[in-house]
Parts: C-alpha cells; sequence; structure tokens
C-alpha cells in the first residue's frame, strides 16, 4: 500500500520515492507518494518523477483497488527505480487554497440558511457548488461570501487528524458535503478549520485561513426547484 504523504503534510513538493510496480508502461505505482489522486471532489495533482536525470510527466493520478496509480508520459521506468518525485506546486497550492475555501464557504452556507450541500468540484480556476435551497437570493449568496472573506483575512488554523470512526460521526455536520461522505474505514480523517467547521475529509488543505485570500462570485444558476448552483474562484 503506497503511504499517502499528501494527507500527513500536504507542503511536501519533493519527495524520494521507490518505483513498487509499473503496468502497461505508464502507470506507475511507488513506495509512497507526495502526488494526491483524483477523487472527493479534489482534482489530482500534476508534476514529474525523475530517474537519473531523466523526468517523466505525471499526467494523471488515480486511485485503482486502493493503489494511488501515477501516469506518466513515456514507459522506461521499472520496479526497484530510485526516484525523485516533484509537483507542479502552483496548481496544488491553488487547489489547496480553493479546497479550505469551499468548506468555509459550504459551512457558513449550511449552518446560516439550512442550505444542504449536494455537488462540490474544484477545478484549478473555480468552485463550483450544489446545494438545496428553497429560497433563492443572489444576495444571499453574495453575503455569504463577503462573510467567507472576512474570515479569510483572519488568523484561523486549519487542522487535520485522525479520529476513530464513532467518535468522528458524533461530530455535529461532520459530513456537510456529497463527497465527503467517509469511507467504510476504523479511522477518519478530520479537517478542522478551527471554530468554524470540522469535516470528514481526504484532501489537502492550507494550513491557515489567512493562506486563502480573496475569493469572488463567478455566476449563480437557478436549477430547478430547489437545486442551486453557484461558481466562484480565487482572486
Ligand atoms: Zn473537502
Amino acid at each position: 500500500m503506497t503511504e499517502a504523504l499528501f494527507l500527513i503534510d500536504s507542503y511536501l513538493k519533493e519527495s524520494s520515492a521507490k518505483v513498487v510496480l509499473v503496468k502497461d508502461g505508464k502507470y506507475v505505482i511507488l513506495n509512497r507518494t507526495i502526488f494526491y489522486p483524483k477523487g472527493g471532489g479534489q482534482p489530482n495533482d500534476t508534476g514529474k518523477i525523475i530517474k537519473n536525470l531523466e523526468a517523466y510527466n505525471v499526467m494523471h493520478v488515480d486511485k485503482f483497488s486502493g493503489e494511488i496509480s501515477h501516469e506518466v508520459d513515456h514507459p522506461e521506468l521499472k520496479a526497484g527505480d530510485a526516484v525523485h518525485c516533484v509537483l507542479n506546486w502552483e496548481r496544488r497550492y491553488k487547489l489547496m487554497r480553493s479546497h479550505t475555501a469551499a468548506h468555509v464557504f459550504a459551512s457558513l452556507l449550511n449552518k446560516g440558511t439550512g442550505a444542504l450541500i449536494t455537488g462540490n468540484q474544484l477545478e484549478e480556476d473555480h468552485v463550483r457548488f450544489d446545494f438545496s435551497l428553497e429560497k433563492y437570493d443572489r444576495t444571499i449568496l453574495e453575503e455569504y461570501l463577503a462573510k467567507a472573506n472576512q474570515l479569510f483575512a483572519t488568523d484561523v488554523p486549519v487542522k487535520w487528524y485522525e479520529l476513530p470512526r464513532e467518535e468522528a460521526l458524533k461530530i455535529p455536520g461532520v459530513v456537510k458535503m456529497a463527497h465527503a461522505f467517509p469511507p467504510d474505514l476504523p479511522i477518519l480523517r478530520i479537517v478542522e478549520i478551527v471554530g468554524v467547521d470540522k469535516q470528514a475529509d481526504g484532501g489537502t488543505h492550507v494550513k491557515n485561513l489567512k493562506e486563502v485570500g480573496k475569493i469572488e462570485l463567478i455566476k449563480t444558476e437557478n436549477k430547478g426547484k430547489h437545486n442551486r448552483r453557484i461558481y466562484f474562484k480565487l482572486n
């Protein structure tokens, strides 16, 4: 089983690793990895796996039967190779900022209006949210974005740690986002934005709300009866 270094330290930009297995010449399994695999509403990381000065571009990272698989752009890596991994940090850091921003926005909206988050997808340049809310009013959403921005101007730590499943599920609202529905595991990873939100979550986050910066509304959509959609981005 690959050691998921990004869950322990989301700020690791480089790491050494060993190739455990290569499938079809281009799907690489490592003993440990800094590359986040697509999942939970967060896109995969990209970057490079380097062996003896030769760089293999990491095009896609996914999870197949529990193993993290790195798709590289050309063959020749093989089991036993010692490699050095380098993240496309600019992309990852934006995704970390967006992911933490998404938790704050969801938490404020949910606490303030009772809205249920039904879908959520992060992209490198925007965040999309689907939620269920009876009353639809763009100014309400703008208000919650403004509230979120106020928080991003303050010094609020973000922490992540593990809890036994039973204990974790006692936290009110710990599963707020549809994407975050916790896998059937005895231990859950909790992302806590101190005083704001606690979520069962396997994503990568910044360690202080100050790092988010500011978010701005792109557009809102009314998708029928109670279904709403909002797009926002980092600015
Ligand atoms: Zn999340």
